[in-house]
């Protein structure tokens, strides 16, 4: 959908950290799931969505609350890394001069096993498993623990999966930016008071921290998009910061204390619940990619942000992180197209999937379009008049039950009839490699009218280095040569290659091959669809593709 954003509603983004107390986040303890539970309660009985961020650690506990679980589904789930504080941190297994190989180091942080620390049988293939812990659901946001992100980091999860961050500070307006889209920083509640009115740890700070509820509201009709934040364990516990300051008897809030913090959500909440039935705010909208340009990007910000903890928290000085943000921000938009041999394995998985699913969309737009649909009706008109005059039309045999692509809208039997196609274009064409079908037809959604698709591969002709009129001319010719004259069975050539160009398409991953590839039938091969598949299998092996994946995307083709 195009539109203006300035027109329109404001969007505010409910998001909880679920973790443990400081200083293991990784534990999420039973005060904290109790917490929890009773704020899922809360957004339930105010109808608000949430987007919930959960470290892989975290997951492994969670997936054993039946309730929580339960509760859960309604809200949206988010990715906070697979460890919160169990080192390395991303400020840590990212800071590599070379920025490919911080990226190889994020993917495989992400998705291989680890065990630490008081954290057992957690994220045994990390990002995957974290997937694998909530079915029927795509995760697709991030937020870095400590928002200490790192480009190649994030670059490492965009090609997991990943495409939103909120994580990254670095503009007040959502914006899109490589693949990705980067949501403003969060305003934190944590600090939610315990003198209603006032954000603050105690009434002494409070002053500084001053800070209204009504404040909140009006800012949030005001910004396109404002992030709320909140760490329920903070609710129970005290800060991190407090935590390294005091001792560890004085860590726990009290009850009092917790009952009143509460309340102040209760109220918010409610106030947000009105807002969202008068239809003036939008609370944790479904994540959608908005290719709105880039705005008000101050890098340097974004750097000091992410390695704030680092420095205070894990006295840590980042060596080479800074050169990552330029070098992530100085790039600029970048077009996604043929890989590049010298970038990471990991960023051009994550362009070829990026592609793939762009072009699988804009044909699924173009199929539901009019045009296609008037044409489809034109062709079928021309297809019964000429069935009418071919006599030998009526040679193909009726359909049994038992044949594979079903019958056409005269009961014709269509295998049959493409066995006949086939001796057809060897007639009058002599150098026929592989002739499969694709569509409906092989995917088991055929109806009598559904048209028959096949892909030829065959050297008769070739269109390199044509002109744009000889171009036309030689798809007139191909369709000629091609169509199924005198069966008018519906078949429709929909691609044809030259045997070096579907090579070619398979190389470039184009959706074309990979549907054949995956789920073409074959009804004429000469040996070279085996070459096919080897020089697809060479490039899973190279790239590491998960073949399930790009099956499943170009399955709706
Ligand atoms: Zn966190």
């Amino acid at each position: 959908m195009k539109g203006n954003t300035m027109q329109k509603k404001p969007q505010v983004f409910l998001t909880f950290d679920v973790e443990g107390p400081a200083p293991n986040e990784d534990v999420l303890d039973r005060r904290t799931q109790f917490i929890l539970m009773v704020i899922l309660k809360k957004l339930k009985r105010n109808k608000l969505r949430g987007l919930f961020f959960l470290p892989g650690s975290v997951a492994c506990t969670v997936q054993n609350n039946s309730e929580l679980m339960e509760a859960l589904k309604s809200h949206e789930i988010g990715y906070h890394s697979s460890t919160h504080s169990n080192g390395p941190l991303i400020f840590q297994f990212t800071d590599i001069a070379d920025y490919n190989e911080a990226i190889e180091a994020s993917i495989k942080k992400e998705t291989q096993s680890f065990r630490q620390g008081d954290v057992k049988d957690i994220t045994e293939k990390g990002f995957l498993a974290f997937q694998g812990t909530f079915p029927k659901r795509k995760i697709v946001s991030f937020r870095a623990p400590f928002m200490s992100w790192s480009p190649p980091h994030l670059e490492a999860l965009h090609s997991l999966g990943i495409s939103h961050d909120f994580s990254s500070s670095v503009s007040d307006r959502p914006f899109y930016f490589r693949g990705i889209m980067f949501y403003p920083p969060g305003l934190p509640l944590d600090g939610i008071p315990n003198i209603v009115g006032f954000w603050g740890e105690s009434p002494s700070n409070a002053k500084s921290k001053r800070f209204k509820l009504n404040l909140t509201l009006s800012r949030i009709l005001k910004a396109p998009c404002t992030v709320l934040s909140l760490h329920p364990a903070r609710l129970v516990f005290k800060t991190r910061r407090n935590y390294l300051k005091k001792d560890s008897r004085n860590i726990n809030r009290g009850s009092l204390d917790v009952a009143i913090r509460l309340c102040v959500i209760e109220l918010l909440f409610r106030q947000l619940n009105i807002l969202q039935r008068m239809k003036l705010i939008q609370v944790t909208p479904p994540l959608k990619i908005e290719k709105n340009p880039l705005s008000e990007i101050n890098s340097q910000v974004a750097y000091d942000r992410s390695v704030y903890a680092a420095r205070k928290l894990f006295h840590y000085n980042p060596k080479f992180l800074y050169s990552h943000f330029t070098k992530f921000f100085g790039l600029g938009y970048r077009k996604s197209s043929v890989p590049f041999e010298t970038e990471s394995l990991g960023i051009i998985r994550g362009r070829i999937l990026w592609r793939v699913e762009a072009q699988v969309k804009r044909q699924i737009t173009m199929k539901n379009g009019l045009g296609k649909r008037v044409k489809d009706t034109f062709n079928g008109v021309i297809r019964e008049i000429l069935y009418a005059i071919d006599a030998s039309a009526s040679k193909v045999p009726r359909y049994r039950m038992a044949s594979r692509f079903g019958c056409d809208r005269h009961g014709r039997d269509v295998e049959t009839g493409l066995d006949e196609y086939v001796k057809l274009l060897r007639t009058r064409d002599s150098k026929l490699h592989t002739v499969l079908v694709l569509g409906s037809r092989v995917k088991g959604a055929w109806i009598p009218r559904s048209d028959v698709d096949v892909t030829i591969v065959s050297d008769s002709l070739s269109s390199k280095s044509l002109s744009a009129i000889s171009q036309r001319l030689y798809d007139l010719k191909v369709q000629i040569q091609y169509s199924d004259r005198p069966l008018n069975l519906g078949i429709v050539a929909s691609s044809y290659y030259s045997k070096s160009e579907f090579i070619r398409s398979i190389e470039r991953f184009d959706f074309q091959a990979l549907d054949a590839l995956f789920y073409g039938k074959i009804i004429y091969d000469d040996g070279f669809w085996q070459v096919a598949m080897e020089r697809y299998k060479e490039l899973e092996r190279k790239y590491g593709f998960d073949r399930d994946r790009l099956k499943k995307m170009v399955k709706h083709v």
